[in-house]
């Protein structure tokens, strides 16, 4: 009997051993699959920006060409615009790594989120022109605690996607309020929407809905690093429909309150 369950024993061992190296074949091949990701995404996502910047310097630099006054100030605007785009990707691409190591360790400071609101919103002028963008924080909102400059890069990736993926000249609108002991700031288009079974996802990195059928450049990185940050300071990120009909997107955040105990 002892030598039957001693045998067994080490069937299940083997199998336990096996189950062992499964695992970690999995792991090590979405490792590869994320390298894989990332590199063309890398590779596509720096290159789209600096073709356009590349053109707009190269007719601007052209001394045969004689161009309008408008149309040199529109390619001026175009290589500060996808300039800004390759360094607001550079960022994001920092901090993915800092947060895969553990080591976006986020400042706890006093925050104003109608600030911060306002600065994203001023930062990313450039890609906010074609839309209406109004900040509806109410002023005097008590102060979260956070890293600013992390928050603001949170609030531009939503800013940036809002009006990446709703129509040309439609509102987008900045919204905060107080939730208990947290903060809650949003984000709101009244774009396409997030389908339901993708609000989940979307936080996912390289996670991009109707991946391949002509949709808008992206990294599928904005959203994972917005999780990424908010959770580092202890708060939560969700995708909602933004109308009562279920259209559009808000992305809503929350954030710890700097002094919960104060009365609001
Ligand atoms: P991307 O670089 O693709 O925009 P994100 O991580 O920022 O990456 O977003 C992931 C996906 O979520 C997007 O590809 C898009 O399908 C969807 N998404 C994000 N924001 C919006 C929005 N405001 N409206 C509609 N879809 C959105």
């Amino acid at each position: 009997l002892l030598d039957a369950m001693t045998d067994q024993l080490g069937v299940a061992l083997e199998r336990i051993e096996l189950q062992g190296d499964l695992e970690q074949a999995l792991v090590a091949s979405e490792a590869e699959r994320l390298r894989a990701a990332l590199l063309s995404s890398v590779s596509h996502d720096l290159r789209t920006p600096l073709v356009s910047i590349i053109g707009a310097a190269s007719t601007l630099a052209d001394p045969a060409l004689v161009l309008p006054a408008d149309s040199r100030a529109a390619m001026a605007e175009t290589i500060r615009d996808e300039g800004e785009r390759l360094d607001r990707y550079i960022q994001n691409l920092l901090d993915m790594t800092r947060l895969g190591h553990g080591a976006l360790v986020p400042k706890r400071l006093a925050v104003d989120l109608r600030e911060i609101a306002g600065s994203a919103r001023h930062r990313l002028r450039g890609a906010l022109r074609g839309h209406q963008v109004s900040v509806e924080v109410p002023e005097g909102l008590p102060p979260v605690l956070a890293d600013p400059l992390l928050i603001e890069q949170v609030v531009m990736n939503l800013l940036d996607n809002a009006a990446k993926y709703a129509p040309e000249g439609s509102a987008i609108t900045v919204s905060g309020g107080i939730r208990g002991i947290e903060a809650e700031l949003a984000v709101s288009d009244t774009g396409p929407g997030i389908p339901p079974e993708a609000r989940a996802r979307v936080f996912d990195m390289f996670y991009r809905v109707g991946e391949g059928d002509g949709q808008r450049a992206g990294t599928g990185l904005g959203l994972a690093i917005a999780r990424g940050i908010v959770e580092a300071h202890g708060g939560r990120i969700a995708a909602l429909p933004a109308q009562a009909d279920g259209s559009g997107t808000r992305i809503a955040l929350t954030l710890p309150l700097a002094n919960p105990e104060a009365p609001a």
